[in-house]
């Protein structure tokens, strides 16, 4: 035996090097059939990567988890839709360039060939047909033409406003790239605050469908709908205008909780209000401190939480009017309180709201309960009182009425009276998709200089499409869009008058890109449009979306969005892009986020060059649940690789007997296949074979069952190890020929075939030798047969108070429960117990039931 082992050597080099070969001169291979297929359709999409030139890890984990689920369903006859691309557009390859001096582009492209040769290595079944490079302009002139829909629909406007600064990109970040005060390429580096004329995009309009159509998304995820729900940030209130005493503006307040109205003992403004510019018009030592507040405002902001400002504010000396009451509260202007979230002004009312009452405590301000529990409890006289289970008190002719009832009430006065209304506000804010950056596809407007058609920008016109980036360009950082200073660029004619215009220098988010791209798929090369409606339809939505949860509000809000823009210009008739969404967990080494920093980066080419891809791919799936963090160990994937070679040694050392043996299978005619064998010989090998095809239907149903949503492809993979240890155990009689010939190919072709979706070369290379017809690809998915499945039935004995009284069959496994029943349904038990009080029954699974009867 021993010898045996030092010649059969499993040699992943050599059988993946084999079938790269082949499945490369297969393009067709992996294509998916045109929507006139009678196959059921399946669209299985793993997330884009960024062509940074390497893959990584987390990459791997993401790929295989697809692949795995994408050739499982080629193998249950779906026709199925798997492409990949590349979101090539972004900041790294600008600073590449000024790094090594290369071109932008060429940098790029030649990183996602680098990309797509380990992704042909790792064997992942792409069809490659349809591979979409958001950077060429084939794709980014629908980016362009989207754009300008928008514009036509009024989802798309211009406006000067606070954005945030990364300064080491040099460029305005979308508030979802900030995070904790930092940009997200550069976590040391402070965001800060610039007013700038930006390109938005409108989601606002689609903010409550966005939230309501998370209700649908049952196969999505709930932390990813629940931050969804939370950035987005529905609350609901009422607006309220305030008087100015000796004034005639009105100061509009946002209050969710306008039943504390009464309690209101000052109003507070943003810094930036207009009302404080035009009081400290004249007043000098005012102007001072509210420039003061501002600043530590500008400063909380970069830090990225205003809510955890210490809070400081002035008072104006100017005093409000309640509309409700007449009564006069003072002014003050407050640094926790942003021009931009929803009127610039609040009521304070410190006795039913943390943030007033911490505020009024400070500065002295009255506080006055309005709100009173519906019955006193213990700490229930303690302020603030913050619950709406209560009635209101010292609230005139309100007193008395639930807060529920009083919001309703007061806010109808509002109404009739014409100080104010009912409103819902959203967190969400427009998009601002204005980059001052050189590589991004280029926002397609322009500016007449003789302003023929006023000040305002000009659409370029659909004809004039793609407003082509262009290339060799000097890249420096700083500040301002690089297309500025590219005369060739930016000197145009207005499509009006035709007279001189300058071109928006400014270039879209790569966010863009990443929001539409997966219909690009389905028609990936049409030239008249972004995608052809019809095909698009076939194909969406996407069955299942896996990727990171890092994209939970950016990529996953933006692309939902751009789908019911979409639906609104009648390009597609889904709602949503993806009905399932998953999203794996992330690979982790030595307990922490591979990095380079931390020197814990394991290479995917390294381990393919030292176990192999099947090894490398099956062990991202093995190694964790893949909605887990993965601890990447390398003897695991070791361990894998020596799995795979035993797999290997089994099937090789029984393929020719496989091959040669008789063709179809049916467990009942063991004995004429079997031919001359003697009687005991064929009772061993009729033991071994229901064994071995018990133990082997087992495995097709938990795997099947698996992945129909589970996804537990570690214990998966530990199944199909299990199963090998029993078929390995069982060599001796498979050597001998006690099995026969039939069953042993059942096994070991449905072991091939189980193995498949998770080591595509192995499998493949394991199919032929067993003589198995055509691709293992198109291989039917092996079907449980539940009798085959089945467990032997066991013996129970069955005891009241102590004494033997019946046995009882069940399947081996059975649970307590199928026990019980079983027990409680034995006739002599029923007629032992009949008109007696069961008081008690033990169950021991697999050994005994014990019942007190009284
Ligand atoms: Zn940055
Ligand atoms: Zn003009």
């Amino acid at each position: 035996m021993a010898d045996d082992k030092e010649q059969l050597r499993y040699d992943p080099a050599a059988i993946e090097q084999k079938w790269q070969e082949r499945w490369a001169a297969d393009p067709k291979l992996y294509a998916a059939e045109p929507a006139e297929s009678k196959k059921p359709k399946y669209y299985v999409l793993e997330m884009l990567p960024y062509p940074s030139g390497q893959l990584h890890m987390g990459h791997v984990r993401n790929y295989a988890i697809g692949d795995a689920l994408a050739r499982q369903m080629w193998m249950r006859g779906y026709n199925v839709l798997h492409p990949m691309g590349w979101d090539a557009f972004g900041l790294p390859a600008e600073n590449a360039a000024l790094k090594n001096n290369t071109p932008p582009r060429e940098w790029t492209l030649a990183n996602i060939a680098a990309m797509k040769r380990q992704m042909l290595r790792l064997g992942l079944g792409y069809d490659w047909a349809t591979e979409v490079t958001t950077c060429l302009p084939e794709y980014y002139r629908w980016n362009q033409w989207f754009f300008l829909r928008m514009y036509e629909k009024g989802l798309v406007y211009r406006k000067k406003s606070k954005v945030n600064w990364c300064p080491e990109c040099a460029t305005v970040l979308a508030n979802e790239q900030v995070v904790d005060g930092c940009c997200w390429r550069h976590e040391e580096t402070q965001v800060e605050q610039r007013d700038l004329e930006q390109w938005f995009l409108r989601i606002t309009t689609y903010a409550q469908e966005l939230l309501d159509g998370l209700d649908k998304l049952g196969g999505w995820p709930e932390k990813v709908r629940t931050m969804q729900r939370n950035w987005i940030g529905r609350s609901e209130g009422t607006e309220v205008d305030f008087g100015l005493e000796g004034g005639a503006a009105k100061i509009r307040v946002f209050t969710t909780r306008v039943d504390t109205i009464f309690g209101a003992t000052s109003v507070q403004l943003a810094p930036e209000h207009p009302l404080v510019a035009t009081f400290s018009a004249a007043d000098a030592r005012l102007r001072a401190q509210v420039a003061e507040l501002l600043d530590e405002q500008k400063k909380a902001r970069e830090a990225g939480d205003v809510g955890a400002i210490e809070k400081h504010g002035v008072p104006t000396g100017r005093y409000a009017i309640n509309p409700y009451n007449g009564e006069r509260v003072p002014i003050w202007v407050a640094n926790y309180i942003l021009m931009d979230y929803g009127t610039g002004a609040i009521m304070s009312v410190p006795a039913h709201d943390e943030r007033d009452f911490e505020f009024a405590t400070k500065y002295g301000i009255e506080i006055r309960r309005v709100i009173k529990p519906l019955e006193e409890f213990e700490g229930s006289e303690k302020l603030p009182f913050i619950s709406e289970d209560g009635v209101l008190v010292n609230s005139g002719e309100y007193n008395g009425l639930t807060c529920v009832q009083a919001q309703n009430q007061l806010q109808e006065s509002a109404t009739r009276q014409g100080f104010g209304e009912g409103k819902v506000v959203f967190r969400l804010k427009d998009w601002g998709v204005s980059r001052q950056r050189y590589w991004g596809t280029p926002i397609p407007m322009l500016y007449c200089l003789s302003h023929c058609e006023g000040d305002g920008p000009l659409p370029v016109p659909d004809d004039q499409l793609p407003v082509l980036l262009p290339e060799k360009i000097d890249i420096t950082q700083q500040g301002g869009s690089p297309l500025g200073r590219v005369p060739g660029f930016v000197h145009t004619t207005c499509p009006k008058c035709g007279g001189a215009a300058r071109r928006e220098t400014d270039t879209m988010d790569t966010f863009v890109d990443s929001s539409w791209y997966f219909y690009r798929y389905t028609d990936a090369r049409n030239t008249k449009a972004p995608f052809d409606p019809a095909t698009a339809q076939y194909w969406f939505p996407i069955d299942q979306y896996i990727g990171g949860v890092e994209h939970a509000i950016l990529h996953l809000i933006y692309s939902r969005f751009w789908t019911k823009v979409m639906r609104d210009l009648g390009m597609v008739k889904n709602d949503e892009p993806a009905r399932r969404l998953f999203t794996q967990g992330m690979v982790i080494k030595d307990g922490a986020k591979m990095s380079k920093s931390k020197g814990n980066v394991v290479s995917p080419d390294d381990m393919v060059a030292r176990y192999g891809a099947d090894a490398t791919r099956m062990y991202a799936l093995f190694a964790a649940p893949p909605d887990r963090d993965l601890d990447w160990q390398e003897d695991g994937v070791a361990g894998v690789s020596r799995f795979l070679g035993r797999v290997w040694r089994l099937v090789t050392k029984h393929a020719a007997a496989v091959r040669e043996g008789g063709q179809g299978f049916s467990p009942d005619n063991d004995a004429t296949v079997k031919g001359g064998a003697s009687a005991p010989e064929l009772c061993a090998s009729t033991g071994s074979s229901q064994r071995l095809l018990r133990k082997l239907h087992q495995t097709i149903a938990k795997i099947t069952l698996d992945f129909e949503g589970r996804w537990h492809f570690n214990t998966c993979v530990a199944a199909i190890m299990e199963l090998v240890n029993e078929l390995q155990d069982a060599d001796a009689q498979l050597a001998a020929g006690e099995v026969p010939a039939p069953v042993v190919r059942e096994l070991l072709q449905t072991l091939v075939l189980l193995l498949a979706p998770f080591a595509p070369f192995l499998s493949a290379e394991l199919w032929e030798e067993l003589g198995g017809e055509g691709s293992v690809l198109r291989a039917p998915w092996p079907k449980s047969d539940p009798e085959l499945a089945k467990e032997d039935e066991i013996e129970i004995p069955v005891q009241i108070n102590g004494k033997l009284t019946a046995v009882v069959r069940v399947a081996a496994g059975a649970d307590a429960k199928t026990i019980e029943a079983a027990a409680l349904a034995d006739e002599k038990v029923r007629a032992r117990t009949a008109g007696k009080n069961i008081v008690k029954v033990i169950v021991v699974p697999g050994r005994a039931v014990n019942l007190v009867v009284k």
